[in-house]
């Protein structure tokens, strides 16, 4: 088991398997990442992924989520697909869905049943704005296409204020027949994504504006959840809250990442990192060293954004974008 200093048991492994993607979020990917794609030799290859997966899993690891940049753009995919599932663990994907019709048939064959998706706009042009990528209709296609196959798919939208906000009550509104779960997400700050507090729709502005439009109950909430989960009377699907900016969720938290070139970190916010991937090439035991960055954890958000919202400037924060990371 791991286990940090604050006591917080981690079984929960998010494999960042490439920084590339097929769209250009603009909260996401910085405008100069293009030119600095990080080359395949500093990659982790997929027996190394498979390799290091294992060491996690014999530590405790019982989920792992594959995530990116868009992890269907790995040209390997369907091999570590294929071979993480034969792990004990729960296995799940965080994509925005371009690709998911030509894997959908694997997804059925190897049990991964869970797949967050993201989408930030209900209509086409917004959603070419914020992407800058036209595949509006394949995405939302997509969404249908797991929906329809009994997927267990999570919705993800990021909520900037003025550019989407407004669409939330629409949103809600798609869980009244849909088995979905919709998750409004806080715009986060990361490496070059030109984060401004003014930007962000916190919480409170999300609750306030779905409570002028629609009747809704908090649920109970699972012991690891980031989220705040409710549900509109009468919905079958539900929406849920991440408020990792004005109420962040670190006291309960068990994730551990992986990035592609093989970094661990011990949270989406921390500035260190261990460097798994070199040491698995030199042979070294990885054991004692995930057992230490689990240990580093700080308390909330990587110890880099104290104090309230108002306090936090994108500045000051050392990390890498998100799209390096894989969120
Ligand atoms: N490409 C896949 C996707 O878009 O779902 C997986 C990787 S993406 C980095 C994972 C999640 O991070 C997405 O739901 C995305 O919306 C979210 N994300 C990216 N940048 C963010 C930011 N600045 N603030 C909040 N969420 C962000
Ligand atoms: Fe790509 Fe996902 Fe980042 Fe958008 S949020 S640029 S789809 S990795």
């Amino acid at each position: 088991m791991l286990v940090d200093s604050f006591n917080r048991k981690h079984d929960y492994l998010r494999i960042s398997l490439t920084d590339k993607c097929n769209l250009r979020c603009l909260y996401c990917m910085p405008v100069d990442l293009p030119e600095s794609f990080l080359a395949t030799r500093s990659m982790m290859n997929v027996d190394e992924i498979v390799a290091i997966a294992k060491v996690f899993v014999d530590l405790g690891v019982t989920k792992i989520r594959l995530t990116g940049g868009e992890p269907l753009v790995r040209k390997e995919v369907r091999e570590i697909i294929s071979r993480l599932a034969k792990f004990p663990v729960q296995l799940a994907l965080t994509t925005n869905a371009v690709l998911v019709d030509e894997y959908i048939d694997l997804f059925v064959e190897t049990g991964l049943r869970s797949v967050n998706v993201s989408l930030d706009s209900l209509e086409a042009s917004t959603f070419e704005i914020l992407s800058q990528r036209k595949h509006f209709s394949k995405v939302v296609a997509n969404i249908q296409l797991l929906l329809d196959r009994g997927f267990h798919v999570k919705l993800n939208m990021v909520v900037l204020k003025e550019v989407n906000h407004k669409e939330i009550p629409a949103f809600v509104e798609m869980t009244k027949n849909a088995h979905l779960h919709v998750r409004f997400i806080e715009f986060m700050p990361f490496k070059g994504n030109g984060w401004d507090k003014q930007q962000v729709f916190s919480s409170d502005e999300i609750i306030s504006l779905i409570n002028k439009n629609f009747q809704f109950h908090k649920l109970t909430d699972r012991p690891h959840d980031t989220a705040r989960n409710f549900r509109v009377d009468n919905h079958v699907g539900t929406f849920a809250i991440i408020s990792t900016m004005t109420e962040p969720f670190c006291d309960t938290c068990n994730r551990l990442r992986l990035t592609s070139d093989g970094k661990m970190k011990n949270c989406l916010f921390s500035n260190g990192e261990a460097d798994i991937l070199s040491a698995l090439r030199k042979g070294d035991d990885l054991v004692p060293i995930i057992r230490q960055c689990v240990w580093q954890k700080k308390a909330a958000r990587g110890g880099q954004m104290m104090g309230d919202l108002g306090d936090i400037s994108a500045e000051n924060i050392d990390n890498r974008s998100m799209i390096s990371i894989g969120g």
